[in-house]
């Protein structure tokens, strides 16, 4: 049998796929249509409660309460990086992998040293209004968490440049913007300077 051995099964199946390509995009099209509604709603539920659920662990994990002040309303609860590496994470994850990375975190810090903690939205605004400050009175010119730096931003700075010579060697914005997965609008941005002025 050839089913038995890991690659002649793949080699097998791929085949099979291959000779039965019209039959199966016609399946998969029936069962689209037949059940469109139920796939759309139950994604986008289960999505929402997938978040939720891990939300109240993470904050049960963390003590239900602001470490400050002792505020304990789930709505403007955030989490603090001790470490301020908030933005160099996001990066690293998104949306619910983001969630599961911080439980995780949440978890360890029974044993080491503690690396967030629990805080609600006046603390942490104050924590990190601090944080500026100090680096302003240090002279450091570049105290915002602009471009790059950013947690939410996909690009750094050198993908702008990249971006920029790859578009005056004849690349288009639709390929760009493909390949760099932002939209269309963000690459002409970056091209006429809108954005990322600063980047030379
Ligand atoms: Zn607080």
């Amino acid at each position: 049998m050839p089913l038995k051995d890991k690659k002649n099964r793949k080699i097998y199946y791929n085949s099979w796929r291959e000779k039965n390509k019209e039959y199966l995009r016609e399946y998969a099209r029936e069962y689209q249509k037949k059940n469109r509604k139920r796939l759309s709603n139950n994604a986008i539920i289960s999505h929402r409660e997938q978040l939720k659920k891990l939300k109240e662990e993470l904050y049960l994990l963390l003590g239900n309460k602001c470490v400050r002040c002792g505020f304990s309303d789930f709505r403007a609860f955030q989490v603090h990086h001790i470490n301020r590496n908030g933005g160099k994470t996001r990066k690293k994850f998104r949306n619910i992998e983001y969630l599961k990375y911080l439980i995780i975190e949440a978890k360890k810090q029974i044993k080491n040293k503690p690396s967030i903690e629990l805080l609600c939205s006046n603390c942490h605004a104050i924590e990190h209004y601090d944080d500026r400050i100090k680096l302003m009175k240090r002279g450091q010119k570049d105290f915002k968490n602009r471009g790059g730096k950013s947690g939410r931003s996909k690009l750094i700075e050198d993908d702008v440049r990249e971006i920029r010579k790859k578009f005056n060697n004849g690349y288009s914005i639709q390929g760009l913007a493909k390949e760099y997965g932002v939209g269309r609008l963000c690459i002409r941005n970056i091209i006429c300077y809108r954005t990322w002025k600063r980047v030379e």
